[in-house]
């Protein structure tokens, strides 16, 4: 992009120390990305922050360089926390944490829902300087873990805000903020500003700068999508058949219904393809195991629901496929945020049936685009029909199995399955 081009900044003309230079550098971290760029000098100067950033921008090192870079001044225990709204992004930005913050010693309590709250409190007894939480757990262990409070923080991140939102964490971020010092900084995060977030805004920033990496609800430029409009019985085949003309991807495919994950995984997996599910239904050792896999290339098809969509940090999809269009459009946004990342190319294929026309326009008139159509040969398609159907009955009936070993009725399992 022209803009790129004309200045091109260092971390060093930013005002990043060279420790954390040294760590980016180790990350591979060349040069600031916009949203760092734009975000780590006001930082620096002590304001407060809000950002319009999509997750790819490099957001969570534009908000950790300067809680580190403040941490060397005035090493403490509790320095800073972070509130995240999913488990899987409060673990990465924890991550991202530890691994920019390696060389100077930096230690980080993850407190989510879903795993052993002991294991929570023996980190905090660790004293750590960041703690990275989601905001029922958080209360949890104020109320519950001896010997702990954010009474000294100096820095409180609302990270995807819109989304803490959403979740309905607002009652347990106003208890939250009640029992934060007002004497701090204060970083909110967002995709997309809504009326909450700006509630939020005024209720816990002071004379905030705002800035935004990308103009309103726009989607990055090196990002091809694409749509294909299908009758909703042949679904499944034209989604085998993107898959396999792409074969070589690494793609997320989501759908709406944590269920739907699972059994459209199955069907794939039936088909010889590498997929694997990931949603909300299943438990956090088992989503961190699926992400693994993925992560590790063992499965190169990330079968998920929205709830995968938001903050997973994984580096190289090339492709994702609206399977289910989001009825909210904003969800798009998000779900194609996972590709074409960090300025990397990727491409977002929407599978649209007659009964989510609606939805899609809504989308197209949210980015302000209209978007080319994925050139599929029909009789090709359909030439996968038969064997598309038995991996799907294959996978119905290993499904059915499963709930008839669990001790569930019959009728039970039908009814369930009929939404499939
Ligand atoms: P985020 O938007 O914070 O989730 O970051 C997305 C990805 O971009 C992560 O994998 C980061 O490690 C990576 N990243 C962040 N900042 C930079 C940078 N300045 N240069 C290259 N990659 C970066």
């Amino acid at each position: 992009m022209e803009e790129d081009k004309e200045e091109v900044k260092s971390f060093k003309d930013l005002g990043v120390c060279d420790q954390l230079i040294e760590a980016c550098d180790n990350l591979g971290w060349k040069h600031p990305s916009k949203i760092q760029a734009e975000a780590i000098p006001h930082a620096l100067e002590g304001k407060d922050l809000i950002g319009l950033a999509q997750t790819g921008s490099g957001k969570t090192g534009a908000f950790a360089l300067p809680i580190l870079q403040a941490l060397l001044e005035t090493p403490q225990a509790f320095f800073a926390c972070v509130l995240s709204p999913t488990r899987e992004l409060a673990i990465q930005i924890a991550e991202q944490f530890e691994a920019l913050g390696s060389g100077i010693g930096v230690k980080c309590a993850v407190l989510v829902g879903g795993v052993d709250n002991v294991q929570q409190s023996i980190a905090l007894g660790k004293r750590p300087h960041i703690v990275v939480a989601t905001p029922g757990r958080l209360l949890d262990h104020l109320s519950n873990t001896k010997g702990f409070s954010l009474r000294t923080i100096k820095f409180l991140v609302l990270d995807e805000a819109d989304r803490l939102l959403n979740e309905d964490f607002e009652k347990a971020i106003d208890e939250l903020l009640s029992v934060i010092p007002r004497e701090r900084n204060t970083y909110l995060y967002s995709a997309t500003m809504t009326k909450k977030v700006r509630k939020l805004q005024r209720a816990c920033l002071r004379n905030p700068v705002k800035i935004e990496a990308a103009s309103k609800y726009s989607t990055v430029d090196s990002l091809k999508q694409q749509y294909l409009f299908v009758p909703a019985k042949h679904k499944n085949c034209y989604l085998v058949y993107i898959l396999s003309e792409k074969s070589g991807s690494t793609s997320m495919v989501f759908t709406r219904t944590c269920d739907s994950t699972g059994l459209l995984a199955q069907m794939l997996r039936n088909l010889g393809l590498r997929a694997i599910p990931i949603s909300g239904h299943m438990t956090q050792a088992k989503r961190l195991g699926a992400l693994n896999k993925f992560k590790a290339g063992e499965c190169n098809i990330l079968v998920c629901t929205d709830v995968a969509s938001r903050g997973l940090d994984i580096p190289s999809v090339d492709m994702v496929i609206n399977y289910d269009i989001p009825s909210n459009s904003k969800d798009y946004i998000h779900r194609v945020g996972r590709t074409a990342r960090a300025g990397r190319s990727g491409v977002a294929i929407s599978i649209v049936s007659q009964y989510e026309l609606e939805w899609y326009i809504q989308i197209e008139k949210l980015i302000g685009k209209k978007l080319p159509m994925f050139p599929a040969q029909e009789e090709e398609v359909l030439m996968l029909l038969e064997r598309v159907t038995e991996a799907k009955r294959i996978a119905d009936m290993t499904a059915l199995g499963f709930f008839v070993r669990l001790g569930i009725s019959l009728k039970f399992a039908v009814e369930n399955l009929s939404i499939y």
